[in-house]
This record gives structure tokens, sequence and C-alpha cells, in this order.
């Protein structure tokens, strides 16, 4: 079934007014039909519903089950992912949406090898942002999460310092013992960070400072994971464990 965002203001009683680019998904590409049944996704919440008619440029869309059915994880997820090679980004953020992250900052770190002006930033923000919006709509989300801007390292530090719990994959550590404890650690409501070095990996004093906002060092197994890999890797291994625990 398909599931199109649509902003509240589209809301009027149990009827969604579908216009613009998704009415016209809707109508000429998916060729969809009266009567036919889709997902709305609006302020968080999944309703299902069905084409009640079209209107010149509008779909007008009942709701048959109001707060259908949540996909969103009890535990607010942010990926902070060292600026990678090439597309790799691109990569990350569709993965890590379907996985169920709640929001994503690119960090510059000492070892990227990627350095991004003003310019570009913006222009990536705006590509990734699609690209998170896509996978949302794919992986059926409630909600679409946030690409933050392009943070430094010590920007990166002050956020952490907001979290509940925050997770430091590293290449150096060794043993499942802190990965573990650290997992267990994790409870519904929480908001949770995880911090996934570049291609080059961890200067020691970027670990340090993480370390001292209380963040923890964890190891991923013995293998080196690419950067990519091991994003994907942390959320999965967070998203199952709430899950998980979820059904106990
Ligand atoms: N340049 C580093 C080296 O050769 O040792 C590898 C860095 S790795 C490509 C990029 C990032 O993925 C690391 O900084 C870390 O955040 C994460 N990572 C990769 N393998 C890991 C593992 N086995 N345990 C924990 N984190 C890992």
């Amino acid at each position: 079934m398909f599931n199109f965002f649509v902003d509240e203001a589209k809301r009027h009683g149990d009827v969604f007014y579908i216009d613009g680019a998704d009415f016209n998904h809707i109508k000429n590409v998916l060729r969809m039909r009266v009567g036919d049944e889709l997902l709305v996704s609006c302020t968080g919440k999944s309703h299902l519903c069905v084409i009640e008619n079209f209107e010149s440029d509008t779909a007008a869309v009942k709701i048959t089950s109001e707060d259908y059915r949540s996909t969103e994880l009890p535990v607010e997820i942010v990926l902070f992912q060292g600026l990678p090679k090439a597309d790799k980004m691109e990569l990350i953020i569709q993965k890590t949406v379907e996985l169920g992250i709640s929001k994503i900052y690119p960090v510059e770190m000492s070892r990227c090898v990627v350095k991004l002006d003003a310019k570009k930033k913006n222009a990536k923000q705006s590509r990734w942002q699609a690209i998170a919006e896509s996978a949302a709509k794919q992986s059926k989300r409630n909600t679409i999460p946030q690409i933050g801007e392009v943070l430094n390292y010590s920007d990166m530090i002050e956020e952490a310092k907001k979290l509940d719990l925050f997770l430091i994959p590293y290449e150096n550590k060794d043993g499942m013992l802190a990965t573990k404890a650290a997992l267990n650690e994790i409870k519904s409501g929480m908001k949770i960070g995880i911090l996934i070095g570049p291609e080059g990996g961890f200067e020691e004093s970027e670990i340090a400072a993480a370390e001292n906002t209380g963040g923890k060092t964890v190891s991923l197994g013995a293998r080196i994971l690419r950067t990519e890999t091991a994003a994907i890797t942390a959320v999965a291994m967070c998203m199952l464990h709430i899950e998980m625990g979820e059904n106990e």
C-alpha cells in the first residue's frame, strides 16, 4: 500500500485534500481510482484512507482507520556521521531511515577527506533530505527523519550532551562486553546518539572529547567495517534490541 506524507493544513475533518506533486503521483503515475486504499502520514501518525473522489487538481481522501499503525521506534536514535567520501552518505541515509533513525547529522571530523563549502553543504542537505523522504515513504514511516546541518566536532559534542545515551562505535575497541552493556541501558523514551567515524576513523583526541560527555566506546565486532557498514550495523543493532525488548 502506498504511503503519502500530508501536511495537517490539508486535513478537514476526516478528509485529506491532496494536491500538487502527490496528487499527480496518485492520479497520473499510480493511476489510482476512487475506492483505492492508501496510507496517509500526518503529524507522526499513519492513517488508513480511501480515495473518495477526484476534483480537477485534488484528491479527496477519507480516513477509514485513524492512527492505523505505528512504525516508529519508542526510542529516538540520532546518527552523527563523519562525512564520508562520494555518495556513501546517500546509502547511509536510505538504510538508516528504513531502520527507524530519527535524525542524522553529518559531522566534519579530522580525518574526513571530504570538505564542503557553505554552498555545497546547502545543496547536499537538500538532496539528502529528499533521500530521507523517499526512504520514509518506501518504508512506511509515520514521520520523515530530518537531516541536520553539517556540524563541526565541537558543535556535535554540544548536541551529544543532550542525549540520554551516547554510543561511539570505535575501531580500536576490543571485546563485546561494553557493547552488550550499552545496549542493555537503552529504555523506551530515551534519546540515544551513535557517532561513526569517516573512512580514516577517529583521532584519539576526538574519542577523548566524546567520552568526556559520557559517551561509551563500543565494538561492532573483530573486523574493520567500512564507515557505511558501521553506521547501518550500529543502527540495526540498536533497532533490533529495542524492537525485541518491546515484545518481551
Ligand atoms: N581507518 C580505521 C582503521 O583502519 O582502523 C577504520 C575506520 S572505519 C572505516 C570507520 C568507522 O566505522 C570507525 O571510525 C568506527 O566508527 C566504525 N567502525 C568500523 N569498524 C568498527 C568496529 N569493528 N567496531 C566499532 N566501530 C567500527
